[in-house]
């Protein structure tokens, strides 16, 4: 891990990217007056991203020393791309701080709070914090909260992850024993059990259970081969009625 980064050549040569940087100039914004009086409600929501500007060494063996620490899950994210007029989706693999009650690899599930989360705030220094934390910038209007991240950070970091999915894949693997697509689909076939279960209790869906729903609505087969059909069916529907009403 490295602690002295600094943002690589593609963040450099973008001017966007730059200037929500030289915001950073000024640490005293991540002192916390913000955050204490917020309570940290990003942190509660999900542990952050790494970026690969994060690793030093971002082989199988890199990584695997950083996993091994047991503070980072494998992640993915389902990106959306029209071919055809058809919309196509497909994971793409990441790292992120751990999330409270998941393990080293956590492909596809409700976002719990960042694990690592203290009653003081967050353990690590500004330094230490990965990318995906100090892209956040913590800010508030007229009183509110109206913190800011910049979408185009996040867009460059999953493009130069998408460089690193031979080793995210092999390392997925090494942990389960299974090839990163099994165990995906094994991930979202729990994931439709439970809120298919959620769905037939009348319990209405908390945020973190839409954000599972979403990409269901748009998944082949290819991913959802394993989920029980009748609960597929029913996470579809509401999926649709939850787009209808909209
Ligand atoms: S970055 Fe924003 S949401 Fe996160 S703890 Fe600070 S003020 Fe709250
Ligand atoms: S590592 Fe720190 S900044 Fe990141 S989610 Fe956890 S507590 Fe928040």
């Amino acid at each position: 891990m490295k602690n002295n980064r600094f943002p690589s050549k593609e963040y450099l040569e973008n001017e966007k990217v730059m200037s929500f940087y030289r915001n950073f100039e000024d640490l005293s914004i991540f002192e916390k007056p913000y955050c204490r009086e917020c309570k940290d409600s990003c942190c509660k929501k999900c542990g952050c991203a790494y970026f690969i500007e994060d690793f030093e060494d971002l082989s199988f063996e890199g990584l695997k020393k950083e996993l091994d620490k047991e503070t980072i899950s494998i992640t993915s994210i389902f990106e959306k791309s029209y071919v055809k007029n058809r919309s196509i989706i497909n994971p793409i693999l990441f790292l992120r701080v751990r999330n409270r009650k998941r393990g080293i690899v956590d492909l596809f599930s409700e976002k719990t709070r960042c694990s690592l989360l203290t009653p003081d705030g967050c353990p690590y220094s500004f330094e230490e914090r990965p990318l995906g934390a100090i892209m956040l910038l913590p800010k508030y209007k007229n009183g509110k909260r109206a913190c800011e991240s910049l979408e185009l950070s996040n867009e460059i970091a999953l493009k130069n992850w998408k460089k690193h999915q031979d080793a995210l894949k092999k390392l997925v693997e090494y942990y389960t024993g299974k090839p990163m697509n099994e165990r995906l689909k094994e991930e979202i076939r729990d994931a439709i059990g439970r809120l298919a279960m959620s769905i037939r209790n009348n319990t209405e869906l908390q945020e973190r259970q839409l954000q599972v729903l979403e990409p269901i609505h748009y998944m082949s087969l290819e991913f959802t081969e394993y989920a029980n059909k009748n609960d597929l069916k029913l996470c579809k529907d509401f999926s649709l009625l939850l787009n209808l009403e909209r």
